[in-house]
Order: C-alpha cells, then structure tokens, then sequence
C-alpha cells in the first residue's frame, strides 16, 4: 500500500549526498510555502549499501521504495566497488534493478540551453534551445534477443536483435504525444524506417497514434539526420521521440549541447505515476566532498517529481523558475563558471542561491 505523501530519498555515493542535502533544502521551501505534506524518507543505495548490508540495494530500500509515490535517486558507484561482479555493482544492483523492478518504460530529459555554456555558436542558438527527449527504456536492441554463433566457416560472431510491439510503441508515443500538448506542440519522433523492418513498425505506429492528438504537429526525422540538426540548428525542435538505442545517443548529445552534466535532470516513468528522478551524471568521484558540485541536476529532478509523479505543477515551476533565474544572474558553480563577471559559488551556497529565489519569485 502506497502512502500518498512519502517520496523515497536515496542519496547514494559520491557527491550524491551532497547535492541531496540541496534539494532537501529546496524541498523544505516548496512543502512550507504550499503546505504540501511530502515526507521525504532516506535509505542506503549503492556501495554506501554494499559497505553496510552486503548489498546495493537492501530489502529495507526496496520496501521503502514500494510504499512511496516516487524515488528521488542521487547516484552511485566507485572505484571501491569496481572488482565486484558486475551482477552485484552498485548501478546495475540498484539503479538498473529499480528500473526493471517498477517497469519504468519512459526516460524523460529536458534540456535547456544557456548560450554561454553551449559548444554551438551563438548563432546556432540564438532563438533558443528547449528539448524534451522522451526515450523508450524497455524495449528494443538493448532487449531483443542475442547471442554468439559461427558461420559455417567457424569465424566467431554475435548478434543483437531489434524488435519493437505496437503496444510499445503506443505506450512511448502516447506520453510524447500528452506532453508535447504542455510544450510547443510539436513531436518529432526518430527512426531508421529506410533500412530497419522494426522501424517501419515504429514509424506508423507513432502516425496511428498522432490521430488521436490532432492539434500536435508531427514529423519523422533518421536518426543520422537528428543527429546532424542537433549541431547545426536545434532550436525549432521540441519533443524528440526516440526508440531505446537512437534516445540513448540522442539524450547524450542535447546533454552535449548544454554545456555541463551538473545540469541535466532525467525522470523515468511507468503506467502510472510512480517515477525514479535522478541527474544524468554520476558520483564524479573528483568534486567528492569539496563544495564544489552542481546540486541544479538533483534540485531539477526534484520539480520533475513534483510535476509527473506528484502532480504539483506550481511547486515544479517555481523551482524551474528559480533555477533559471539564478543562472540567468550570472551565478554558478565551477563547472558552469566562463566568465569573471559571474559570482563563483559552492554546492551548498548554491542551493541557498535557489531558496533565495524562489522567496523572491513568491
Ligand atoms: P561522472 O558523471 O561522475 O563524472 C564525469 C564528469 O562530470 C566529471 O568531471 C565530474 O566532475 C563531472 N560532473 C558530474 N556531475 C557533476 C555535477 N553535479 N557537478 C559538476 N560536475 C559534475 O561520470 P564518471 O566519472 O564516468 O563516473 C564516476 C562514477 O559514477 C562511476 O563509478 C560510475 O559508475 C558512476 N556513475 C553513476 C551513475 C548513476 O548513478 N546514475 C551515472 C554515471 C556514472
């Protein structure tokens, strides 16, 4: 039985509980402010949860987990924990685990440009770059059949199979579809149709579903020709639909065009509203311990939560708002820092910095 106001908080290792404590912090504000009630509950994760329990993710997490509307994941993994067997590594013990474990179809992850971050020229991106990647996570080649085999010559191989059913598809299409009506209204939804059978399928199983949102517009772009758009002009593109494989690329490169991992934020998503948010980056054993981490990931992934799983659109936006608020003042952490006229500050002065804002903003 869930219990409607818990959410499941794994800090993890590495600079995961430090960037944590941030959005806490953050956390802390938005319950106050709009008497929402959330009850963050924590848990060991990861190698910190192999060190005390022999185990990357221990039942007490998985029950805590099972009970809560939603997991806020920082991150895990190490060099300590690198000789294990790989069954037993803290991402693929816990995070990949939790994953299957709730049936989490959909990986959702926003990207947002700032102009002096982007490796893009100013004039690629002037007009703005807004991105959703919503990337099927169940399916496709990284779930299709495999193997090793000879050919009749005794030459060693191996194949990997790409297969994709309508109801996948459907799933994944229908999400991009809803939430591109909250967006630009645009879906450009990503295949391989000339050469791939499986993609064929893809291609006009999204077209089926594009009936049923009339006032979204649709188009189909190759994966090789997003790729290219991506670097020459990203700005007109909104939602990017995308199979397992092509997402996975896709989400990496628009991470590219923002600049720093310490931003980006990612949700995946099942049937219902029980979702698992976490920054796209990992533990970055280098800033451990030093104030000098972004928390903005961690801090994003929280409105994330707040927005899909917990339906509070106006605590999500306030954050959002904040967050951009802040950079657009010129305030940054080490990673995001190109100029000597913005102010240089820490993981923790940072969160303060959003705190500060969203008091500003109510
Ligand atoms: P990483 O993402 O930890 O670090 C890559 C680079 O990005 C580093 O220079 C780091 O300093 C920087 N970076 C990452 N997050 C940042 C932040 N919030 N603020 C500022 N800079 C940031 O990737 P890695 O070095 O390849 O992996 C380190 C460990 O993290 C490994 O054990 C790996 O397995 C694990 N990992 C975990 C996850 C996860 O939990 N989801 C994801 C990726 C890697």
């Amino acid at each position: 039985m869930k219990n409607k106001n818990t959410i499941a908080v794994l800090p993890g290792d590495g600079i995961g509980p430090e960037v944590m404590k941030e959005a806490l912090k953050v956390l802390d504000f938005v319950n106050n402010n709009y008497q929402l009630k959330i009850e963050p509950k924590l848990s060991e994760v990861g190698g910190q949860a192999i060190d005390l329990y022999g185990t990357a993710l221990p039942d007490k997490t998985l029950e805590l987990c099972q009970k809560s509307k939603a997991i806020l994941f920082g991150s895990v993994g190490g060099t300590k924990w690198d000789e294990l067997p790989s069954e037993k590594r803290p991402e693929r013990a816990s995070l990949l685990f939790l994953r299957k474990h709730f049936k989490l179809f959909a990986n959702l992850r926003p990207c947002k440009v700032l102009n002096d971050l982007s490796p893009l020229k100013e004039e690629r991106i002037q007009k703005g770059v807004d991105l959703l990647c919503v990337r099927e996570l169940t399916g496709g080649l990284y779930f299709g059949e495999k193997g090793k085999k000879f050919n009749k010559f005794g030459e060693k191989g191996a194949f990997d199979t790409l297969n994709y059913f309508e109801k996948e598809v459907k799933r994944i299409a229908n999400l991009a579809f809803t939430l591109a009506r909250k967006r630009k209204k645009k879906v450009t939804s990503i295949d391989k149709a000339n050469v791939l059978t499986s993609m064929v399928l893809w291609r006009e199983t999204v077209e089926s579903v594009s009936k049923k949102f009339k006032d979204v517009s649709l188009e189909h772009l190759y994966v090789d020709n997003m790729s290219m758009q991506l670097m020459l002009d990203p700005s007109p593109y909104d939602v990017l639909l995308c199979p397992n494989t092509f997402g996975d690329i896709l989400s990496d490169q628009c991470a590219g065009l923002s600049g720093s991992l310490g931003l980006l934020p990612s949700a995946s998503l099942g049937e219902n509203d029980f979702g698992l948010y976490e920054p796209a980056g990992g533990t970055a054993p280098d800033l451990v311990g030093k104030n000098k981490a972004n928390p903005l990931a961690q801090i994003h992934s929280l409105s994330l939560l707040l927005r899909y799983s917990l339906k509070k659109e106006e605590a999500a936006s306030l954050i959002e708002r904040a967050i951009d608020r802040v950079l657009q003042k010129g305030i940054r952490t080490r990673d995001l820092f190109t100029s000597k006229t913005q102010t240089l500050v820490g993981t923790k002065e940072m969160g303060d910095e959003v705190v500060k804002e969203m008091e500003r903003l109510c």
